[in-house]
């Protein structure tokens, strides 16, 4: 499976310093796209600024968020179809920055995850254990409530991402051992597989202080189909660095 490389830019970038980040992007990916696929989440702010810089160049864009509900009062949120609206193809969700800052449940990550599929965006939904939970051998439990708990029903043919985001990585310059990566990633297809025939084409990206040095050794391990890149996304040269590794 291709692999499938995505920038979470969080709340990082203003109009100026945005747009000249994504048209880095696109200028490169024109000239010669890495053997990958690329998505780019930037600040709602700047999505529909942003969708018509990367028309054409095959980089997709993506939401970071997006609310359970169809329309209505829900102020400050924002809808799967306002995402899919300003050119969006993809939303990050339950990411552990919203579970810890917003109180997010697996339960709403699960009807956000509905909320996604029915405007067909591709929902990627975020799990990971916290250090407490790694020190306490409690991480593959932990991964295995939460794919139960924010996943619906995966009977239909929607496209899916997983990403397997260790809290204790984010932003950190820590990674998880090689094998210790290997060993979640195999636990997530088998949990997959539990309720769906086509977990194979399920990609399962990593995430957590991902950068343009570790991208080569992270990247070949089995049942990795790609990054969720936080810091290093906000840097074109680092970001593109990370595409060319995961066509190696
Ligand atoms: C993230 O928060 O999704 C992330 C992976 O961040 P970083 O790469 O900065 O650790």
């Amino acid at each position: 499976m291709r692999k499938l490389i995505a920038g979470n830019w969080k709340m990082n970038g203003l109009r100026a310093d945005g747009t000249a980040l994504a048209r880095a992007l696109a200028a490169r990916h024109l000239d010669a796209g890495p053997d990958c696929e690329l998505l780019i989440c930037p600040p709602a702010t700047l999505l529909a600024e942003i969708a018509p810089l990367l028309a054409g160049t095959g980089i997709a864009l993506g939401g970071q968020d997006c609310h359970p509900d169809a329309v209505g009062a829900h102020t400050g949120d924002i809808s799967a179809a306002m995402l899919k609206d300003a050119g969006c193809a993809y939303v990050i969700l339950g990411h552990s920055e919203r579970r810890r800052e917003h109180h997010e449940t697996d339960a709403l990550v699960r009807r956000k995850v509905g909320a996604a599929r029915a405007t067909e965006l591709i929902p990627i939904v975020c799990v990971g254990e916290t250090a407490a939970e790694r020190d306490a051998g409690r991480t593959l439990a932990v991964i295995g409530a939460q794919l139960s708990g924010s996943l619906p029903a995966l009977a239909g043919a929607d496209p899916l991402v997983i990403a397997y985001e260790p809290v204790w990585a984010i932003g950190t310059g820590r990674t998880p051992k090689q094998h210790e990566i290997a060993d979640v990633h195999a636990f997530i297809r088998s949990e997959l597989a539990k309720g769906t025939p086509r977990a194979a084409t399920v990609r399962i990206l990593y995430g957590g202080s991902v950068n343009a040095k570790n991208a080569q050794d992270i990247l070949p391990i089995a049942n990795v189909d790609g990054a969720l890149v936080g810091g290093a996304s906000l840097d074109a040269q680092a970001f593109w660095t990370i595409a060319l590794a995961a066509g190696d």
